[in-house]
């Protein structure tokens, strides 16, 4: 069991060039069930506030940007695995739970990437999307959570009660005393949790 202590972004998934334009993206190297927690946001990320961000060096500064997103407080939180290659789709594959963790919202086959909704806590300046979903909103912008937020709240709870039934492995490397506890410890006792709107703005804790 060990080994997963070291894994946040779920084993079963690897980075891969996408193509020159979106760069890498995270695919699925084994089939993941639907309801699995795949990403999970943990002690060895970096979290920089607004100020640390700004006093970086402007390529590094760059990097944190494109890279990182913004958690509930404000602060840019800079995956340290591949997780931080994952792409925006406006139909995503994966459904986020606060800025703690990333649900499969259906069953990944091999191959599929792993995406998430930049849209939750990523945009911090408005960018037009390539991503082709049917779906797709054509340009990503701050306002869209304050229009979207019934919709991802629907999609939230329903990749939760998703999570409940599934094993997850993922799990064992978050501490059950830290930020996002709550969920964390519903999901591990197999237990129902209503889930903070996303409403109030980014929820869950970092
Ligand atoms: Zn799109």
């Amino acid at each position: 069991m060990l080994s997963w202590f070291s894994i946040v972004i779920h084993p079963d998934t690897c980075l891969r060039l996408v193509d020159e334009s979106t760069g890498y993206g995270v695919f699925a190297t084994r089939p993941i069930a639907r309801g699995t927690v795949v990403w999970l946001h943990d002690e060895l990320d970096q979290v920089l506030s607004p100020a640390a961000v700004a006093s970086l060096p402007a390529a590094l500064r760059g990097q944190a940007e494109r890279y990182g997103y913004v958690n509930a407080n404000g602060d840019v939180v800079l995956c340290w695995d591949h997780a931080r290659y994952m792409n925006h789709s406006c139909e995503p594959t994966t459904t986020s739970i606060g800025t703690l963790m990333e649900i499969a919202r259906r069953d990944l086959e091999v191959g599929d990437e792993l995406t998430c909704e930049y849209g939750l806590a990523h945009v911090i300046e408005r960018f037009a999307c390539l991503c082709g979903a049917p779906r797709c909103r054509g340009t990503l912008e701050s306002t869209d959570l304050p229009a979207l937020w019934q919709r991802w709240d629907a999609e939230a709870a329903e990749a939760f009660a998703w999570a409940l039934k599934v094993a997850q492995p993922v799990l064992a490397a978050r501490r059950l005393d830290g930020p996002g506890a709550l969920i964390t410890r519903a999901l591990v006792e197999h237990r129902h949790l209503e889930l903070p709107s996303w409403a109030d703005g980014v929820p869950g804790g970092a």
